[in-house]
């Protein structure tokens, strides 16, 4: 039994010209993986993780994630299912600038019914000694670590990843994956990451190689996964 699965997905832009960023995709994971999404610049894999994480709505198709159709639901439904079960994680950190370290975790913690405690979270991503810092007093790499503590505050099912490690130096961007894996394995969070490096998808379960709006190519861990 899969823990998400979509399929048939399609959405289509209309400016002027249609655009169909999604052509009939369907990806299936199982619980606790970590699967990331290879594909070139406009290929769709933003909006085919906006519609997966409830921030944006597919034209057709069905997204499935733990049992529950995310597609059949209505806009309160799908407030709370992003509240409740899906950490984001973005390239430029988004941390709030006036508000310190703790209290950007506490504002996720603040609105989540059953939060994880801010200073375990801390701790778990070694910026504890960091707490009452404001973002910009930390490197780009702390920032993500903070960010990725607010995204598993709420103890989510799923972390969905959009090129988490895109702003970092090499360095930097090694301790953030091993990070994600540490959060894998210790709470059993299922995670999706879209990355154009293809050396991130070595800690992958699966890859989903995606090229003009469709899944062009499935690949499961210990197959080798060609060059972009
Ligand atoms: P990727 O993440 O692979 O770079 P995206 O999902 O961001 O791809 O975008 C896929 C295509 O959809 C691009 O051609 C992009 O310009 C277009 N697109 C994305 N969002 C919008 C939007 N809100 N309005 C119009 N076109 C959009
Ligand atoms: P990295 O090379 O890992 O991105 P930096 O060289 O940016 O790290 O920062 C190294 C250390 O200095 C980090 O621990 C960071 O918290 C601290 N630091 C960086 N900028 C500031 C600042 N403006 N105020 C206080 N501490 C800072």
């Amino acid at each position: 039994i899969m823990f998400l699965s979509t399929s048939n997905l399609t959405k289509s832009y209309n400016t002027g010209i249609i655009t169909h960023v999604l052509k009939g995709v369907g990806l299936e994971m199982k619980r606790g993986e970590i699967g990331v999404i290879l594909g070139p610049s406009g290929s769709g894999k933003s909006t085919l993780m906006n519609i997966i994480g409830g921030v944006d709505r597919a034209d057709g198709g069905t997204v499935e994630v733990d049992g529950n159709r995310i597609t059949d639901l209505n806009n309160s439904q799908l407030v709370e299912y992003r509240r409740e079960s899906v950490g984001f994680i973005f390239q430029f950190y988004n941390l709030v600038p006036n508000l310190t370290v703790a209290e950007n975790i506490e504002v996720v913690s603040n609105i989540s019914k059953k939060p994880l405690k801010t200073d375990e979270m801390l701790s778990a991503v070694g910026l504890y000694d960091k707490k009452n810092r404001f973002p910009r007093e930390l490197s780009g790499g702390e920032q993500q670590r903070v960010s990725i503590a607010r995204a598993i505050v709420k103890n989510p099912k799923l972390l969905l990843c959009d090129e988490p490690t895109g702003a970092l130096d090499l360095e930097t961007s090694r301790g953030v994956l091993s990070l994600l894996q540490k959060v894998n394995e210790q709470f059993g969070t299922t995670i999706l990451m879209i990355t154009h490096n293809s050396a991130i998808a070595g800690m992958a379960q699966v890859v989903f190689r995606m090229r003009s709006g469709e899944v062009a190519e499935v690949a499961h861990n210990s197959e080798i996964i060609p060059a972009e």
